[in-house]
C-alpha cells in the first residue's frame, strides 16, 4: 500500500478510539442508556459494582472512584496524611500528573532517575535518596512496565514507609503474576480515554487491601462527608460519575483481551525489529508483565525519525519531551540539566509507535520495516 507524503490525515494514527467504539457499540448503548433511565447520575448503582469489581480484577479488597488519576494521587497522598514538610520520593520522567499530585497536597518531590531499559524507577537512587523528611515512595509503571516493586519494597521496609504505585498506565500489568495494584500499599489508577482501560471522559481509581485507608479517600472525595451534612474535614468534590463507570464496567470485561492484542502488536513490532542496529526496544523483565500502554523505541536521531514517519502518514508521539525536574511548574524545587542525566537522555531519545489492538498487525509490520529502514541509513545520507 502506498501513501501519498502529501496525506493531511495520518493513515496509522497513534490511537483508534472509534474502532474500539464500533467493537462495543451495543453494549456501551446499553449501558449507558440503563444510567439516563435511572438518572442517577452521581454514586448511582454501576458506581460501586465497578469499584468491586476493578478492586477484584487487580486482585485487592478495597477501590473507590474518583474523578481522574491525578485526583486519585493527590488524594491518596492527603488519605495517608502527605502535606507540608513532607517529601515524596519519586521519578521526574513521567507524565506531569504524578509529580503535580505530591506538589498539590503541599508536599515536596524529590526525583530520582530512572532505569535506561525499564523506564522505571532505579532502586539504587532511591536508595540514596531517603532523608528523615521522605514519607513516602511513589514508583511509576510506566508505559504498562511494572517498576522493580521488589526491590522498592524492600528498601521500603527498611525505612518504615509506605509505597504507592502510580498504575495509571499499568492496567493488568503483572509482576510475579500479581496485577498492578495489588504491588504496594495502594495504587492509583486513570481511567483517561486513552488508557488501556479508558473512559469516556475523565476517571479515576485508587485501590488498597487497607479498608481504612480507602474510607478516608472517600471522605476526602466527597467534601469530607461522613454522613449527609456532616463533614469531618474538608475534603473536595472527585467523585466517579455513573455515566463514566458504566462504560468502565463494560470494558473491563474486555481489557485482558485488549492486552492480549496489544502484546501480539508489540511481537510483530519486535519480529521486524529484534535485531535492527541503532534502535533500542523496549523490553520486560523476566518476572513481570506488561500491559504495554506504550510501545516505545529509542533512536538517537528521533526527531528525524518521527518526521520521516509522519510523512509516510504514520503518527508517533514522544512520551515524554522533557522530565518534571526540568518543567517550568516544578522550577521551585531548582532542578538543573544534568541533574537526572538517564531521564535526560531518554527524553531527547524516545519515540512511541501506533499501538492499541485494533491496530492491524501488517500495519505495525509495516511501520518496523520503515524504522529498520531509517536506522540502517547511515547518518548524513538521507
Ligand atoms: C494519565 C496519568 C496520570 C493522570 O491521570 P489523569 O486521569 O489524566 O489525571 C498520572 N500518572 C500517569 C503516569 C499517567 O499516565
Amino acid at each position: 500500500m502506498r501513501i501519498p507524503q502529501e496525506a493531511k490525515t495520518p493513515a496509522v494514527p497513534m490511537l483508534d478510539l472509534k474502532a474500539q467504539y464500533r467493537r462495543l457499540a451495543p453494549e456501551l448503548d446499553a449501558a449507558l442508556r440503563g444510567v439516563l433511565e435511572s438518572a442517577h447520575f452521581i454514586g448511582g448503582e454501576d458506581c460501586g459494582l465497578f469499584e468491586r469489581e476493578f478492586a477484584e480484577y487487580c486482585g485487592v479488597s478495597h477501590a473507590v472512584g474518583v474523578a481522574n488519576g491525578t485526583d486519585a494521587l493527590a488524594l491518596a497522598l492527603k488519605a495517608w496524611g502527605i502535606g507540608p514538610g513532607c517529601d515524596v520520593v519519586t521519578v521526574a520522567y513521567t507524565f506531569v500528573g504524578t509529580g503535580e499530585a505530591i506538589l498539590l497536597c503541599g508536599a515536596r518531590p524529590v526525583f530520582v532517575d530512572v532505569d535506561p531499559t525499564s523506564f522505571t524507577m532505579d532502586p539504587a537512587q532511591l536508595e540514596k535518596a531517603l532523608t528523615p523528611r521522605t514519607k513516602l515512595i511513589l514508583p511509576v509503571h510506566l508505559y504498562g512496565h511494572p517498576a522493580p516493586m521488589k526491590e522498592i519494597r524492600q528498601i521500603a521496609a527498611r525505612h518504615g514507609l509506605p509505597v504507592l504505585e502510580d498504575a495509571a498506565q499499568a492496567h493488568g500489568a503483572e509482576l510475579d503474576e500479581k496485577r498492578a495494584g495489588g504491588l504496594g500499599h495502594a495504587a492509583c489508577f486513570s481511567f483517561y480515554p486513552s488508557k488501556n482501560l479508558g473512559a469516556y471522559g475523565d476517571a479515576g481509581m485508587v485501590v488498597s487491601n487497607d479498608g481504612d485507608f480507602v474510607a478516608r479517600v472517600r471522605e476526602l472525595a466527597n467534601h469530607g462527608e461522613v454522613s449527609k451534612y456532616e463533614h469531618r474535614v474538608p475534603g473536595t468534590n472527585s467523585r466517579l460519575d455513573t455515566l463514566q463507570a458504566a462504560v468502565l464496567r463494560v470494558k473491563l470485561r474486555h481489557l485482558d483481551l485488549w492486552n492480549r492484542e496489544r502484546r501480539e502488536r508489540v511481537a510483530a513490532y519486535h519480529d521486524v525489529l529484534g535485531d535492527a542496529g541503532g534502535v533500542i526496544l523496549p523490553r520486560e523483565r523476566r518476572d513481570s508483565r506488561s500491559a504495554w500502554h506504550l510501545y516505545t523505541i529509542r533512536v538517537p536521531e528521533r526527531d528525524r525519525l518521527k518526521a520521516e514517519l509522519a510523512g509516510k502518514g504514520i503518527a508517533t508521539a514522544v512520551h515524554y519531551p522533557r522530565p518534571l525536574h526540568l518543567q517550568a511548574a516544578f522550577k521551585s524545587l531548582g532542578g538543573r540539566p544534568g541533574d537526572l542525566p538517564v531521564s535526560e537522555q531518554l527524553s531527547r531519545e524516545v519515540l512511541s509507535l501506533p499501538l492499541y489492538p485494533e491496530l492491524p498487525l501488517e500495519a505495525a509490520s509495516r511501520i518496523a520495516a520503515e524504522v529498520r529502514a531509517f536506522s540502517a541509513t547511515p547518518v548524513g545520507r538521507a
